[in-house]
């Protein structure tokens, strides 16, 4: 059991207050607040260590490129990578994913190929698709979901053709909750020779992840989504996928050699990480990580797990409450509407009690559409919310829905 009371100590925002009300955090799958140890990390950077990664001798810059080396290799044992090089810092899960439209769609994407995708899909896993579409006539497949907003897994099956190229999808929706089958749909891929990217970003705070198990050729998520700093995020690449790729963007670090005549590339991971790294960032990253572990896995994702219950049985007390996916696996995210009341008109008197929800399509716009909806309320819970804030959210949803009927 954790001691949730000692955990919130350790986070400095928690003890903000909104319109006099004690602030009450819901909105994690948004972004997740930092504890103490982090945001000292970061001050620690800036105030000891500060020097430019790679290219110093001095030692300042030699402690810089180690700290930001290490948070490397903290990631590869986080996600159980086979090589340290596998792991390419990017600005988020948005960046990774568009990293692999255009270098893998540039070296294997052809015109006629299709990724397949899912309609619940945030808008960073289809826009980029779309903006190769530009250079190249490749086909969006979708995999339709269930009304409990899960994938329907038997017209996936039936999407593979010859010219399936990549499946990509996420690990977990921001919307639904729901978790996908991801071991199934790899395996179903790669027994018809078609490689996988599964985006993360919202499986990466909940679900331990294991790459090598699962067998997945592309991973990526954001690391202000469990405890990081925002700006650093993951691409995780088999190293026979990402030697084959092209970079992405050139400059500095990413070279071997440059002359006016020719340039020749950098090799693994350096290829892919153009110009000066968010070092101190990564850095960050890496004690967020390590606080992760020293808290415990698998007891946060206990604590979760309760809470999602929880408030999913005490909203339904709510008269009028819809919730939006029901799926037997869920992540502790729960998307609602009351009535017909406006997602935007909950969320705004939400705050005025200190409630921080969020309201909207939630970059996914596809769903929404497919739901016959504009957008949600959604609550989202990390470590260190309570049964007792989840009891004052309930009220507070009760109190502005009578206000609004
Ligand atoms: N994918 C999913 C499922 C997300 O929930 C998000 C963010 O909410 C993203 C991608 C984009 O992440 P970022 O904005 O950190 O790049």
């Amino acid at each position: 059991m954790l001691d949730i009371a000692a955990i919130r100590t350790q986070f400095p925002i928690l003890g903000r207050e909104i319109y006099g009300k004690p602030l009450i955090y819901l909105d994690n799958a948004a972004t997740s607040q930092h504890p103490q140890c982090v945001i000292e990390r970061i001050a620690d950077s800036y105030c000891r260590v500060n020097a430019n990664v790679h290219r110093g001798v001095h030692t300042l810059s030699q402690e810089a490129t180690n700290a930001h080396e290490n948070a490397r290799k903290r990631v590869q044992r986080f996600i159980n990578a086979r090589h340290s090089h596998e792991i390419i810092f990017t600005r988020g899960t948005t960046e990774a994913i568009n990293l692999v439209a255009h270098s893998f769609g540039e070296a294997f994407l052809h015109d006629g190929d299709e990724v397949i995708v899912t309609t619940m899909e945030h808008h960073s896993n289809i826009v980029p698709w779309q903006l190769l579409q530009s250079r190249k006539d490749i086909k969006l497949r979708v995999i339709p979901i269930n009304e409990r907003g899960e994938l329907d897994m038997e017209v996936f099956r039936n999407l593979f053709t010859e010219r399936t190229r990549l499946v990509s999808v996420m690990h977990a929706s921001n919307v639904l909750g729901t978790i996908n089958p991801i071991e199934e749909i790899i395996a179903c891929a790669h027994a018809h020779g078609v490689p996988v990217l599964i985006d993360g970003a919202q499986g990466v705070p909940h679900l331990a992840v294991d790459v090598q198990r699962l067998d997945a050729d592309f991973y990526v998520f954001s690391a202000h989504k469990v405890y990081g700093p925002t700006g650093i995020g993951v691409l995780y690449g088999k190293e026979k996928w990402l030697d084959a790729m092209p970079p992405y963007q050139g400059g500095g670090e990413m070279i071997a050699q440059v002359s006016f005549e020719r340039t020749t590339f950098n090799e693994l991971p350096y290829k892919f990480e153009a110009g000066t790294p968010d070092y101190v960032g990564t850095a960050a990253f890496a004690t967020a990580l390590d606080w992760i572990e020293a808290t415990g896995f698998e007891a946060m994702k206990a604590h979760e797990d309760d809470l999602l219950q929880y408030a999913t049985q005490r909203l339904y007390e709510i008269d009028g409450m819809r919730i939006l996916g029901t799926a037997d696996h869920k992540t502790p995210v729960i998307s609602f509407l009351v009535d017909n009341i406006h997602h935007y008109d909950m969320g705004m008197l939400l705050d005025k009690l200190g409630i921080a929800v969020r309201t909207g399509h939630h970059c996914a716009q596809p769903l929404m559409h497919t739901l016959g909806i504009e957008g949600t309320v959604r609550a989202s819970f990390a470590v260190y919310n309570t049964r007792e804030e989840i009891d004052a959210f309930v009220a507070a949803v009760n109190r502005v829905s009578n206000m609004l009927r």
